[in-house]
């Protein structure tokens, strides 16, 4: 069993909430919960006959049992036992690792839990680590390290090698990221196993990283352009979503802000900003660490690859966002808390990190290919 370090930590700070997780987003119910649900006349309304396998919710997307201090009436009246496993088990993760046969599915070699940063209290609870503390060890990279150990699946060997890349090099964030993104690249061009774990040996070769790092740090690029990208990704990203009243509370202000703003007027102050947002590197591995071990597992390499890329893009939209509020406090002789990272990074892993469907149909649509080009996440990235 491997668990992510903060895991047992974890309680949910319930009326203290200030993004509560029944609030926003729709809420999937177990089937067997909602069976049981429809069975009965005191239950039955907790279903949305609109939407089949999910709860009800109130105009403004809020589950009808949240109470007005943030309590909820379930667990008020028939505790814990009587929440759904989805009520239940979040923010907590399980991922079942099973062993390789020829048969379907074999035994469970490992369970893997971890906790979403969906949640803020999880944020939190990473925030408070050591700058250098990793939030989990990782497991053995590749097959030939195994050895006499059962083959763990091929999605897993590429998962780990991400976790590698973040833990245990010394590199930039966005360095790291790059380097990431061309393994994964790599990945996709090999046509058998064999291949990938070869890919994994060369990557795992110090004097290659170095040799990849060098070449994005050579890459060309135009600051301007690169910026101007990035506020449009913004704007496309939270155009609906500042619509819902509690996403709309953190974003539409900054929308309003983009939609008139000249970039090249703030080009020097995001240089600057990024130049200082590295001090927050360490906490931000940690967070996507932890969203890649529980999250980039799709033995379908190239959703895995959408999910990594989603992982990045909450991170490239709270550094964005976090920008665009200091520019707007300044204004007013004030500055961004520092709180605030934990409230737009968890904001952005309910909008993106639970839509990669919808993020790789707007990849799809914007540029013919669900999986970026290394060059244009390179640009978003810098
Ligand atoms: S988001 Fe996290 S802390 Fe907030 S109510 Fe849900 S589980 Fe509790």
């Amino acid at each position: 069993m491997i668990k992510t370090k903060i895991f047992d930590e974890f309680t949910c700070l319930a009326d203290k909430c200030e993004m509560t997780c029944c609030r926003g987003w729709s809420i999937r119910v177990e089937e067997a919960d909602m069976e049981k649900w429809k069975a009965s006349e005191e239950t039955a309304y907790l279903c949305d006959k609109t939407a089949e396998g999910q709860m009800k919710l109130s105009h403004c997307k809020t589950c009808i049992l949240l109470d007005e201090n943030g309590l909820c009436e379930m667990v008020k009246r028939h505790g814990d036992e009587a929440l759904s496993k989805t009520c239940k088990e979040f923010p907590r993760k399980v991922n079942k690792i099973y062993e390789l046969t020829d048969e379907q599915e074999g035994k469970v070699l490992c369970e893997e839990y971890s906790l979403t940063g969906a949640c803020p209290a999880v944020l939190q609870l990473i925030d408070k680590e050591e700058k250098n503390a990793k939030i989990v060890e990782i497991p053995a990279l590749c097959e030939h390290e195994l050895e006499f150990a059962m083959p763990v699946p091929m999605e897993y060997r590429i998962r780990n090698m991400l976790l590698y890349f973040l833990q245990e090099t010394e590199y930039t964030l966005e360095e790291k990221l790059m380097l990431c993104f061309d393994f994964l690249h790599e990945c996709l061009e090999c046509e058998w196993e064999t291949e990938v774990d070869d890919c994994i040996e060369v990557y795992q070769d110090c004097e290659n990283e170095e040799e990849h790092v060098a070449l994005y740090r050579d890459m060309q690029y135009k600051k301007e352009e690169a910026f101007y990208e990035l506020c449009q990704t913004f704007f496309d990203v939270t155009e609906f979503y500042k619509e819902e009243q509690m996403y709309g509370a953190y974003l539409t202000a900054l929308f309003d802000f983009v939609e008139k703003m000249d970039t090249s007027a703030y080009l020097e102050a995001w240089e600057q900003f990024k130049q200082d947002f590295t001090r927050e590197d360490a906490f931000f591995t940690k967070v996507i660490v932890s969203e890649i071990f529980s999250d980039c597992i799709s033995d379908d390499l190239e959703i895995l690859i959408e999910s990594f890329q989603s992982i990045v893009m909450e991170y490239i939209m709270t550094r964005v966002s976090l920008f665009l509020k200091e520019q707007l406090l300044q204004a007013q002789g004030m500055h961004v808390q520092h709180t605030e990272k934990i409230a737009y990074m968890s904001l952005y892993i309910r909008m993106i990190g639970h839509n990669v469907d919808g993020m790789a149909e707007y990849w799809e649509d914007n540029f013919d290919d669900p999986i970026l080009e290394k060059e244009y996440l390179y640009l978003l990235l810098q």
